[in-house]
This record gives structure tokens, sequence and C-alpha cells, in this order.
């Protein structure tokens, strides 16, 4: 394809997309085609020749849409938010053009520079510590772009481990294969799976510890998880805290946390994936009272803050930590300003990165903190409105407190099976799309603010949906 073709091309495309987006309202929610369906709309090898790429357009609503389920969709409310944006999307378009692999400062400084100034930028509008930003800590702390939560969740996790490993080494003589297989970690049982999952691929246990009646863990529980563990010879060196839980949007207390990791030394990372983005408004911001205590914080720009898939933002207090645990010297990688600039392949597991905080400037600059802080807003106080629509039925009771954009809720004096039928009927009616979860043993359903195309009506439709459902299966009530 030569460049007047890319132009044709990509006009095209961005008069697709264009039409995509501000269209989908149209669209039905979710996919309902079979697995394998795609198999038979396309030939089965590369073709021989190069084809058009008016043909390949063609194909989009033939091939691919009839597979896509619509996350952007105002009706979308199932797991949490999946973030896009034109500046978002224009911004990858050039990550794609220059193309460059950035692993070190050398092969392409403004990927490495800008990608520093960006967690700056994001660290102080969520008024993060100071510890945590590079222009306040004289680089020894600072952020880099990860590629989910669940790799932030991982390499603090590894990082930890490598801290505990050296320490206890030096304490005890004892040799890296027997602390490992003693190490211990601690997370909530409402954490997401990818915290269970850090731990297995870590070769460490992780327990994930009972929660109260506010879904938090309390203080004695995990002082007493730890104590148990120190006199059964194990090593705790690692918690995981979560400031809004996928179940239902549950806030760990960080003071607990941090008090007890800082005690007993363990590395404290906090996982806020969805709601770190609502630290950007300064009435969220008692949520993460504590924060200072904490080793790493990570927050998923590409969950609810405008930003396409993939930007995950991850501070550290200390990238000596992530250095002393990733780095892996090779000649061919050495260059004149090592040892000045982070070199962010020892930031981070895989080698190669892309340009992502590019992303990040085009949607910081263009949006601004007011219609950041306004999206977020927006969201929550369509979540309240929804409540108060259920509430108001007086079939329906709320099974957790709203603070983001998440409503739990299930039928009052209902059973857990009677709350599943009504779910599977609304999904199957495919007008909105929800998922369920259990709260304290009970089947209840989340109803998730997730597009920025989302509005008033959605909330009516969305409960409209529920309460026919409900009507139909149950009578009036
Ligand atoms: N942590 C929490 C609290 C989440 O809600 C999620 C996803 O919803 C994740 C981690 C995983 O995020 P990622 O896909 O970025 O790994």
């Amino acid at each position: 394809m030569d460049a007047e073709g890319f132009k044709e091309f990509g006009t095209e495309m961005m008069n697709f997309i264009t039409e995509y987006l501000e269209g989908i309202r149209e669209r039905k929610v979710l996919s309902s085609v079979k697995p394998g369906y795609l198999r038979e709309l396309i030939p089965t090898e590369v073709p021989e020749e190069g084809e058009k790429w008016q043909d390949v357009m063609k194909d989009l609503e033939r091939v691919i849409m009839p597979g896509v389920s619509h996350w952007q969709h105002p009706q979308f409310h199932a797991y949490l938010a999946a973030a896009n944006s034109y500046p978002s999307i224009v911004a990858d378009m050039l990550c794609g053009a220059i193309a460059c692999t950035g692993f070190s400062w050398i092969t392409s400084p403004a990927c490495t520079e800008l990608e520093i100034v960006m967690m700056d930028w994001l660290g102080k509008l969520l008024e993060l510590p100071s510890k945590f930003l590079s222009c306040e800590s004289n680089g020894v702390g600072g952020g880099v772009i990860q590629g989910a939560a669940s790799e932030a969740t991982f390499v603090a996790l590894l990082a930890a481990r490598a801290q505990a490993i050296r320490r206890i080494k030096s304490e005890t003589g004892l040799d890296d294969g027997y602390i490992i297989g003693k190490l211990v970690a601690y997370t909530s049982d409402q954490s997401h799976t990818s915290v269970e999952k850090a731990g297995r691929l870590g070769g460490v246990k992780m327990r994930l510890l009972p929660t109260d009646e506010h879904l938090q863990v309390t203080l004695e529980v995990l002082m007493n998880a730890i104590t148990e563990d120190k006199s059964k010879g194990l090593f705790p060196f690692y918690a995981v805290a979560t400031s809004g839980t996928t179940n239902t949007c549950a806030f760990d207390d960080l003071e607990v946390f941090g008090d007890i990791c800082r005690q007993e030394n363990l590395w404290l990372h906090v996982d806020a994936a969805y709601a770190g983005a609502a630290f950007a408004c300064e009435e969220f911001r008692y949520l993460m009272k504590g924060i200072d205590k904490a080793h790493s914080f990570n927050f998923n720009p590409h969950k609810w803050m405008l930003t396409n898939f993939d930007c995950s933002a991850m501070w550290v207090d200390n990238a000596k930590e992530l250095e002393q645990t990733f780095e892996i010297d090779a000649i061919y990688l050495r260059h004149h300003a090592q040892g000045q600039v982070p070199d962010y392949r020892n930031w981070q597991i895989p080698f190669g990165r892309r340009f992502r905080s590019l992303k990040l400037w085009f949607v910081l600059r263009i949006y601004g903190k007011k219609a950041i802080q306004e999206h977020i807003r927006t969201h929550i106080a369509l979540a309240h409105e929804f409540e108060q629509l259920l509430l108001k039925d007086g079939r329906f009771e709320i099974v957790a407190p709203v603070l983001m954009g998440l409503v739990c809720f299930r039928l009052k004096n209902r059973s857990n099976e009677e709350n599943e039928t009504l779910l599977k009927t609304v999904v199957e009616r495919g007008k909105i799309y929800v998922v369920p979860t259990k709260v304290h043993g009970k089947y209840a359903i989340r109803f998730a603010i997730c597009s920025k195309f989302t509005a008033s009506v959605d909330m009516a439709i969305g409960f409209q949906e529920f309460s026919a459902a409900a009507s139909d299966l149950f009578g009036k009530m």
C-alpha cells in the first residue's frame, strides 16, 4: 500500500469509526454468534495475491461486527468500564506509525521521557504522595505504564519477592529455594483473580483473607494471619489491598494494611484498577487515606479515564527495587545516558514496549482536568440515579454501598436461583448486558456504568428491563 492508498484507507476508516461510535446505540449490545462462527466466513489460507483495502472494509460488517460485543454501547453494564476516546484512538495511530520499541531511553528518548512526565502529571492529578512522583522524589520513585493491572500486581510481587529473599538470606544465611518455599502473601477474598494468579505465577502462597460485613479485611484478620504464618516458620513478604473491588467496588482500609505492612516489613501494593481514576476528584480521595504507606500503586486509565486499552499506570516509591529485579545486562543494550534516566525494560516483564504515553498526553491535554473529573462524576451520579430507581420500586435491595459507577442489587426476599433467573431473563432479552456476583453468599446483579455515551435515559431503560422481567417472572409483588 502506498501513501495515497493509506490516506484513502485511513479516511474511510475514520468515517467508519465515527459512524460506529456515534451510531452504537442502534446496535445490539451483546454478540449472539455461536463459537466457531468466524472460520466459516473467511478463507482458510492467506490470499495468494494482495487484496484491495475496499474489500477488507466491506468485510468489517460481514465478518467482525457480528462477533463484537459493544463495550462502548450505552447499555453495556457488565464488568467495569473500558475506556476509549477520539484523542486516544488518534494517539494510538501515531504510536503505530512511530513504531519504536522503547525498551531503553536511547531507543527513542521521547518515548521514555514523555512517559516519565505523563506519570508525574497523572500522579499529581490524583494527588498521590510525592514519593511516587519522579519530579518530586528526585527519581527515586516514579511511574511506569504497564499493559494491565494484573501485570502491575505481578511486577510488584516479583520485586517484593526479590527484596524479601535478599533480606532473609542476609539475616539467616538460608538459600533462595528454601526461602521462596516459605514466602507468603496476603490479600482479601474480594481481590481480583489476577492477584491470586500473581501468587501462583510467582511460586508463592497467596492467602485470600476473609472479609467483614463491609467486604474489608480487618486489622485482626490480617494480623492474626501474619502471626500464625510466622509461628509456622513462614516468611510474610507482600500484601495487595484493593481500592474498588471488581465484585462490589469495596475499598480496603489502606491505613490498616499500611500500618501492619510497615510494622511487619511487607511490601504493600494497592490495586485501584478501576476506581483509582476517581481520585482525580477531591471528594473521593478519602477512600485512599493511607496510600502514603504503600510501596506501589496502580490504576488503569484504560478503564475509566478515556484512554484506550492498554494503559495501566503503576507507581513505585523506590524504582531501584524494580531495577534490581528485572535488569539483565548485555553489551548491545548499553548506552551513554545509562543511569541518568530510566530504561523502562527494567521496570517490567517484557523487553519491548509501545509508545503508550502518547495516549495519555493527547487525552490529558485535549480533555483537561475538568472534563476528566466531570466524566467520573457523571458516571457516579448515574449509578446513584439507578440506585434510586431500584429503591423507589420497593422490590429490590442494594447489597453494597454505591460509591463509584457500580450498583449491586437483588430482588428482596427471593432466592439466589430466582435472582439468577431474573438476570438471565434480562440478558436474553438482549437490550442490556450485566453480569452477576455473590455478596456474603447471596447472588447479586452488578449494574456498571461503562460507556461515555451512557446517559440518564439508559438508567431508565436498565431499570425498566429489570422491573418488567421481575413482573413477568414473579408478578407485580
Ligand atoms: N484489579 C481489579 C480491581 C479489577 O477490577 C480488574 C479488572 O476489572 C483487574 C485488576 C484486572 O485488570 P487488567 O485487565 O488491567 O489486568
